[in-house]
């Protein structure tokens, strides 16, 4: 489960509070399968913000004489399946915009039937992605 909101939302919660910040989060899968809301509410441990960072799909560096970026220091993107052994720019922009329509498909506002419907072989942004979760 993730959620996709600017991090001035999570600004509002008080993850000291344990019980609170569950259920904040909670409340934000409403009408979701309780087998699924109690992986939030009945976890033994306390919620832990983990934020996504990005640099912009092409995003370059002011050249600066002695220092070197590598890996995600220098092209930091979105979780898509890539980014280890990713080296060169231009590899990591083709890379940074397919993990964009990655994370669009699986976490976006058509999920999760954009994902279900390309697995059924069908367009992952048609007409029947109409909910957004
Ligand atoms: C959820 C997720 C899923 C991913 N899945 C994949 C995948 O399936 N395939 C793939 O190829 N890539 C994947 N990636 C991307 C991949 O993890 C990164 O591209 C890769 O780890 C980048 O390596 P790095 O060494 O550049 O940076 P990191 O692995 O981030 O290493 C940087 C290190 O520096 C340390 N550090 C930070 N600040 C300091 C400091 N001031 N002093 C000392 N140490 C410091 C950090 O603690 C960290 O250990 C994924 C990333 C995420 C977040």
């Amino acid at each position: 489960m993730i959620l996709s909101h600017p991090l001035a939302w999570f600004d509002g919660i008080d993850f000291a509070d344990a019980d609170v910040t569950r259920a904040r989060i909670a409340a934000e899968f409403d009408g979701w399968a309780p087998e699924l809301t109690a992986l939030v509410t009945d976890s033994d441990t306390a919620p832990v913000l983990r934020s996504i960072h990005e640099l912009p799909d092409r995003h370059r560096w002011v050249r600066v004489p002695g220092v070197t970026l590598l890996g995600d220091a220098a092209h930091v993107t979105v979780p898509g399946g890539e980014g280890a052994n990713i080296a060169m720019f231009e590899r990591s922009e083709a890379e940074a915009a397919a993990a964009h329509e990655t994370v669009d498909l699986v976490f976006g506002t058509g999920a999760p039937h954009a994902l279900a419907s390309l697995f059924a072989g069908g367009d992952p942004v048609g007409d029947d992605v109409t909910q957004s979760r």
